[in-house]
């Protein structure tokens, strides 16, 4: 006998959400998020899908025809970008230097590339002379890096100079903007970028399941013109173009409801204004970050390429990583998150994501941690630390 369950109804914790992802969604994605369904080849859902793919071209600064959400999440979308460029027999370069460049290497081999690799430490960013003796020596056909890389908290400056590198060898570039894409300055057709995938859950603060991708005419045409089909059929963007291209054919049943999620917080981007947008970013996180470095604490990526939208700051002596998590969750409902892969343990990893960017969410944040800090044993001057982000967010 299979017992019936006895489940009660659903009462999630209100949680402040300031790790790396999800971001805290606005309300009114979710108000989005509750108005009734209509078919996936309903007329006014194409003119949605149509909106959407709009508003996608505006938020990655593109012109590109293959602009559209994929169904799932960012990893999805990550997966349809390399498993249709990425061909059997083809050479992919990825990055060492965090953990995403490993999963762009996991789908890479998948998709039946050879796989070779450009280094830098953890927490640093690529140096362009290191990507030209990466294709001077192996002359890959693409070549993926990480804008912004959640697992270190470093930004990739000089893409313009990667890319230039990778067109004078004719290969494509592809760019995991997932923790970038509406919360840091990212211009795909100025910076030359042939294929960019995102996610919805970052710096968009929409709930997980329609992932942005874009790809421009170069990219299009190699996966149009691909020997052998890609391996997913459900990714497979050939078969995609049916649906989201002219002709609205059934493909799958796109996720009605995360496609209105995505056109709402799209929708968010452009009231605001995207430049605005990255000002926001910009101006939320520096407060955050002079309040921790003014309570001591020191951040993990250096000024040159620090990450707005993902502040990776050292754990400092006298405290274990997960016992501050667990209290910040116990005691504040507030979500961080601790480090992964390489900087397991030593580093917190602190998001100032969209919705989540505002002058409330970053000042709980900051009495929290230095609540936390103090009170589990670290050496922190919490005093500092509030003053300093008040004073930041006073400037505005
Ligand atoms: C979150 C993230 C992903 C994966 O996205 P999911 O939505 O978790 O599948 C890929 N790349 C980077 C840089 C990310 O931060």
């Amino acid at each position: 006998m299979v017992e019936k369950p006895d489940v009660g109804e659903l009462t999630p914790p209100d949680r402040t959400l300031m790790g790396p992802g999800p971001s805290e969604v606005h309300p009114r994605v979710l108000r989005a998020m509750s108005t009734p369904l209509v078919g996936h080849l309903d007329p006014s859902f194409v003119e949605i899908m149509n909106e959407v793919q709009d508003l996608l071209r505006y938020t990655f600064r593109t012109d590109n025809q293959w602009t559209i959400p994929v169904s799932g999440t960012g990893s999805a979308s990550m997966e349809a970008a390399i498993g249709n460029i990425v061909e059997p027999g083809d050479t992919m370069l990825v990055p060492t230097n965090g953990y995403f460049g490993g999963r762009m290497e996991s789908m890479a081999e998948r998709a039946g590339g050879e796989v070779v690799h450009v280094d830098a430490p953890w927490g640093e960013p690529l140096d362009p002379a290191d990507v030209a003796d990466a294709f001077d020596e192996h002359q890959p056909d693409v070549f993926g890096f990480v804008h912004a890389e959640t697992s270190t908290g470093a930004l990739q400056p000089n893409v313009s100079e990667l890319t230039d590198v990778a067109h004078e060898h004719d290969a494509l570039v592809i760019a995991d903007t997932v923790t970038s894409l509406g919360g840091v300055e990212l211009k795909v057709d100025e910076w030359g970028i042939d294929a960019a995938y995102s996610g919805p859950q970052k710096c968009l603060s929409c709930p997980p399941g329609a992932s942005p991708l874009t790809l421009n005419d170069r990219a299009m045409d190699k996966v149009l013109s691909r020997e052998e089909p890609a391996r997913s059929w459900y990714l497979d963007l050939s078969l995609l173009e049916g649906y989201w291209g002219d002709e609205r054919a059934y493909h799958h049943t796109a996720p009605i409801t995360n496609v209105y999620a995505i056109r709402e917080a799209l929708r968010l981007v452009a009231e605001e204004g995207i430049e605005n947008r990255w000002e926001r970013h910009l101006s939320m996180a520096g407060a955050l970050k002079s309040g921790v470095e003014a309570m001591g604490l020191e951040m993990n990526a250096a000024d040159d390429y620090w990450l707005p939208s993902l502040n990776a700051v050292r754990v400092p002596d006298g405290v274990t990583d997960t016992d501050v998590t667990g209290y910040l969750l116990d005691q504040y409902d507030l979500e961080i998150a601790t480090g992964l892969g390489d900087l397991d343990g030593d580093i917190f990893r602190i998001g100032c994501m969209g919705y989540s960017a505002r002058a409330e969410t970053v000042s709980y944040l900051l009495g929290a941690l230095g609540d936390a800090l103090s009170s589990q044993g670290a050496d922190v001057d919490v005093e500092a630390g509030l003053a300093a982000t008040a004073a930041k967010l006073g400037e505005r």
